[in-house]
């Protein structure tokens, strides 16, 4: 299976040869036909399966032929860096299409997009808040869309954008084609699907687990020696750039503190932050300036950082579907990574349903001097295999320190079409 089979045209194949892709992902194998047939499609696609060049290059393919620098096609998303990221996708995919893409969000300035969009672009890749402001400002011009994404709707959903987003819709052609993507298919997504998607196609890549290449770790503790934990987990395993999540931003801001004073090269993610700050942290991330980013779940939403090697739950996310999200930060593009979750007696019941969604496929680990896991969690260790041993070393890793960018897989989950 490679891209040519597909029939991009010859300066897109190149922008994927650019990219460094060799073979299609299955949601791309799935997905680029239909979509270049011009169906609607309903994507249910865990994070890191390959999405976003899974709608791009049909929508590329599309501009080459018509007119240019009229936006006619609109990707909408949940957050900034996610924009920012789509907006990238485009420019290394398409960069030989002479296609202009322009991320519009909030928090920056609103004029250098006006006169981004005044010059002229192909494609949009916006958050919903800052594009009704455009569109109310009518420093947009939307009547020529032709395609529509919209890019991890559960999350719009849980971040209040729906109503926003119907808004931003009932500016857009009526004929038009549509692709809607989420990680999980609440209610609310469905009855949006239902009333903006045309006789779609719909794919179900992965249901809304974790990705398979991925190992679970759940680590019993008190709430007051997380940082011990912290610290002999980061001294006792191998790691390449790691993640460290926390529910609060003002704990994303301590963490990363101690991580830094205990001599790891560490930034911290959150939405206190200015844009520049967060780019900043985020570029320090993708460059390996910082080994450790320290985020909160908005802030990370989206984050592609191909090599993070370990997820930490630093605190237990609020549901089992932020756990998806979260742990999709690694194990990205068939590479593999580790999901360490810090569990503590006020977590039961949010440790019984993540182990739940994870189908067995989680180990309990007890660090000596840190409580044992039935102990701390009365049986919450049902489901799941029990490795609590006080006094092993459980993460010298679930595999040999390094290997873990390497191992090839194919273990993307395709369930294929319904
Ligand atoms: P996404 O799910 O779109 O966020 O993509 C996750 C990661 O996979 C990104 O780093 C993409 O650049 C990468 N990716 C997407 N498609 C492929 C492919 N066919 N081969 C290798 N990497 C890919």
């Amino acid at each position: 299976m490679n891209f040519e089979q597909f029939n991009l045209h010859e300066k897109i194949i190149a922008g994927v040869k650019a990219s460094g892709y060799i073979e299609p992902t299955p949601i791309q194998v799935e997905s680029i036909p239909s979509i270049m047939e011009g169906r609607d499609v309903m994507g249910l696609a865990q994070t890191g399966t390959g999405k976003t060049a899974a709608f791009v290059l049909p929508i590329l393919q599309r501009l080459l032929n018509g007119p240019r620098r009229v936006v006619r096609a609109l990707i909408i998303a949940p957050t900034r860096e996610l924009t920012e990221q789509t907006h990238e996708a485009i420019g290394q995919l398409g960069c030989k299409t002479g296609l202009r893409s322009l991320s519009i969000y909030g928090g920056v300035g609103i004029m250098p997009q006006i006169q981004a969009l005044r010059t002229g672009v192909d494609i949009v890749s916006a958050c919903p808040g800052r594009l009704l402001d455009h569109v109310n400002r009518k420093t947009i011009n939307l009547s020529k869309i032709e395609v529509l994404v919209l890019d991890e709707a559960d999350q719009m959903f849980d971040m209040g954008f729906l109503p926003d987003i119907r808004k931003i819709i009932k500016s857009l052609p009526n004929v038009r084609q549509t692709l809607l993507f989420s990680a999980t298919m609440p209610a609310d997504i469905r009855g949006l699907a239902n009333d903006i998607l045309r006789n779609p196609v719909s794919f179900q890549i992965g249901h809304s687990q974790p990705a398979s290449t991925v190992a679970h770790t759940f680590y019993p503790v008190e709430t007051q020696r997380k940082n011990v934990l912290l610290d002999k987990i980061l001294a006792d395993t191998e790691t390449g750039p790691v993640l460290v999540f926390t529910r609060t931003k003002i704990r994303s801001k301590r963490v990363a503190q101690h991580l830094d004073q205990s001599g790891y090269k560490t930034a911290a993610l959150h939405g206190n932050l200015s844009q520049s700050q967060r780019q900043k942290a985020l570029d320090g991330f993708r460059s390996g300036r910082y080994k450790i980013l320290v985020a909160t779940d908005v802030a990370a939403r989206g984050i592609d950082v191909r090599k993070v090697s370990h997820v930490i739950n630093y605190d237990i996310p609020n549901t089992a579907e932020a756990y998806t999200h979260r742990i999709g930060r690694t194990g990205r593009a068939c590479e593999t990574g580790d999901a360490f979750t810090f569990v503590t007696c006020e977590d039961k019941i949010l440790t019984r349903s993540i182990g739940k969604l994870l189908g067995g496929n989680v180990t309990y680990c007890s660090l000596e001097g840190f409580p044992d896991i039935s102990a701390v969690l009365d049986g919450a260790a049902e489901g799941g295999r029990s490795r609590a041993k006080s006094g092993m070393r459980p993460n010298k890793p679930n595999r040999p320190a390094g290997s873990y960018s390497k191992e090839k897989s194919n273990r993307w989950n395709a369930q294929g079409r319904r």
